[in-house]
């Protein structure tokens, strides 16, 4: 029987999605192999990744001026495999500060550039966004990076801010695919697998291509976005069986009801939740609500010598991956895509007996 997973990452993949694969696991339609064993230029193994290409490109209705890359590194790779690929004749970029990933994207990007913090939400603790209007942006950086959600401090953009002609490079990796994306706002949108998408080491870079020909000559060649879009993504060996299992989620997703029908239940799933919060004296959760994050719910017991006492209890009610991240302490209850109803309602039940019962 399997549990309710409220891991931040890897993350909880849909069950039909983990049976298929277990199905096609030694014999990939009568191939005589698995997926792991394919030539990543074989025609079966093409074919796999062109369709998670297409599913993907429909699910989040990306417009043919993007460029999809299947790469590898992580988010935090990505960090800086950002300024490379972008500060090519400029000098500097613009970054907004709201919590612990922006402050990783930070460290990563001041390595190869000059990195102007152009707005930060220090001060309130990160438990908010700098409203666009207090943003200092430089005309003249080469782009403007934002956390669309910080998956630590559950603070979450409700909309892509409008930066102007200069590029926004967003870390989707905790909410990519919960939610539609403004194209007309962004010029890179990344994120690593393993949160919403499937397994950890495959990084997906979204790159408008008009951004492709401003990398520094330093850039690794498995890194630059341009010689990989050129190679559609083969340059080196993509990470091809986390491909297969991001496709089946896509096809998954698409049967689902495409990311509209998500996004409603992502709404409903985080409404349960929150609302149950903000009725209960006993637990709190800290984030100015219009940047509440649909995915990540920090909370705190109103005492925290209660929190083993509910981690146990929470096991014992086969629910786990409750504890928060070191940085903030108290509870984080991760309710990604695949996450069910029922798993948000069976977490809300457990909380409402466990506050009955210490409160
Ligand atoms: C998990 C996460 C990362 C780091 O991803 P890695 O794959 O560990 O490099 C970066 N940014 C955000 C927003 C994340 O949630």
């Amino acid at each position: 029987m399997r549990i309710h997973n409220f891991s931040a990452g890897p993350a909880v993949l849909p069950e039909p999605v983990l049976r298929r694969a277990a199905d096609e696991m030694l014999d990939w339609h009568g191939s005589g192999m698995s997926v792991m064993e394919m030539s990543h230029r074989g025609k079966e193994f093409i074919a796999i990744a062109e369709k998670a290409e297409a599913d993907l490109r429909s699910l989040l209705a990306i417009p043919p001026a993007f460029k999809v890359l299947f790469l590898q590194g992580g988010a935090i790779g990505e960090n800086a495999i950002v300024p490379m690929n972008l500060l090519g004749g400029r000098t500097s970029a613009d970054y907004v500060n709201t919590g612990e990933w922006s402050k990783k994207s930070i460290k990563e990007a001041k390595k190869y550039g000059k990195v102007n913090v152009a707005a930060t939400s220090e001060a309130a603790n990160y438990t908010t966004i700098p409203a666009r209007s207090t943003w200092n942006l430089d005309p003249g950086a080469a782009y403007v990076h934002i956390c669309g959600n910080e998956t630590i401090g559950g603070v979450e953009y409700p909309e892509l801010p409008d930066v102007g002609g200069v590029p926004l490079v967003v870390d989707a990796s905790s909410h990519i695919l919960s939610r539609p994306i403004d194209w007309s706002r962004a010029g890179v949108v990344y994120g690593g697998a393993q949160k919403n998408i499937g397994p950890a080491g495959l990084t997906l870079v979204i790159v408008r291509e008009d951004l492709l020909d401003r990398a520094l000559p330093i850039t690794p060649s498995a890194f630059h976005w341009k010689e990989q879009a050129e190679a559609e993504s083969m340059l080196n060996t993509p990470p091809t069986y986390a491909i297969y299992i991001a496709g089946l989620v896509f096809e998954w997703l698409i049967g689902e009801g495409g990311v509209a029908a998500i996004e409603r239940r992502n709404i409903a799933k985080a409404k349960l939740l929150y609302d149950f919060l903000d009725r209960s004296g006993f637990y709190t959760n800290p984030v100015a609500r219009e940047f509440r994050s649909r995915m990540n719910v920090p909370f705190k017991l109103r005492d925290e010598k209660l929190d083993d006492a509910f981690l146990k209890g929470a096991k014992e009610h086969r629910m786990v991956q409750l504890k928060g991240h070191r940085s903030v302490g108290g509870m984080r209850a991760s309710i990604y895509n695949a996450m069910p109803v029922d798993g948000v309602r069976a977490l809300v039940d457990y909380m409402a007996d466990f506050e009955r019962r210490h409160g």
